[in-house]
């Protein structure tokens, strides 16, 4: 089995989120794409985040019906912060014969030196790249270059690792959206029409005034 995990906050998902991980999986011919949501993110003010239980409605509501995308709860049920190295140890000794890739934005790469084990990564899982503002393709073939200095090129923005790992940029459109643009759109009683998907739009706007004040402090 091919299987994608993609990390996150989901603070709110949206579409951003979501049109990723299909270019992902129709990049990598993944069986699925699991959406592992972030319980206690470690890099994330612990003010400011919708409870875990409101962002996996959201997320679950976000991918009803879209093939080979699901929400995980894999990191609810590990101890401790939630860092992705940890998560992804765990996930090979639940799945020992599957083919792993995690999946993320060139931001997040090119922050991966700040990341836990962050050199890590591509050593438990192959590493899928997704553009994305803020970090161009020329920062992540730097950073790939610097962090990675025993990764051999490949070709075509892929590079091995001498344990067989693989690190690839994957061609994809720009989407220019992030949860921070959403909660500010929120915040301003402006509209989130295509930014997410209409249900996870229709369950914000119902969020109780006190669950509201403790995300956006309005
Ligand atoms: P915030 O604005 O609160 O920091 P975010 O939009 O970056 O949130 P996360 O849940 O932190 O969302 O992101 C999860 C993963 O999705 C990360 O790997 C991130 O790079 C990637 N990602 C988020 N938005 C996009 C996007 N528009 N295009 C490509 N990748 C994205």
């Amino acid at each position: 089995m091919r299987l994608g995990l993609f990390g996150g906050t989901f603070n709110p998902v949206h579409n951003g989120h979501v049109r990723m991980a299909v270019e992902a999986r129709e990049a990598l011919g993944l069986d699925r794409v699991e959406f592992v949501l972030a319980a206690r993110p470690p890099h994330k003010a612990a003010v400011g985040i919708l409870p875990f239980e409101v962002r996996w409605r959201l997320l679950s509501l976000a991918l009803c019906g879209l093939e080979g995308l699901t929400p995980s709860l894999f990191e609810q049920q590990l101890d401790g912060p939630s860092y992705t190295v940890r998560t992804l140890e765990a996930f090979r000794e639940r799945l020992p014969g599957a083919e792993l890739w995690f999946v993320c934005g060139t931001t997040d790469l090119v922050s991966m030196d700040k990341w836990m084990r962050g050199r890590d990564i591509p050593g438990l899982a192959h590493l899928a790249v997704l553009p994305r503002p803020g970090a161009d393709v020329e920062a992540a073939r730097g950073f790939v270059a610097a962090f990675w200095p025993e990764a051999a090129a490949e070709g075509g923005d892929v590079w091995r690792l001498p344990g067989g790992g693989l690190i690839r940029l994957l061609d994809a459109p720009l989407l220019d959206i992030s949860a921070t643009m959403v909660r500010g759109r929120l915040q301003q009683g402006r509209s989130l029409a295509c930014l997410v998907p209409q249900r996870v739009e229709e369950t914000l706007r119902t969020l109780p005034r006190r669950v509201l004040q403790n995300w956006l402090g309005r």
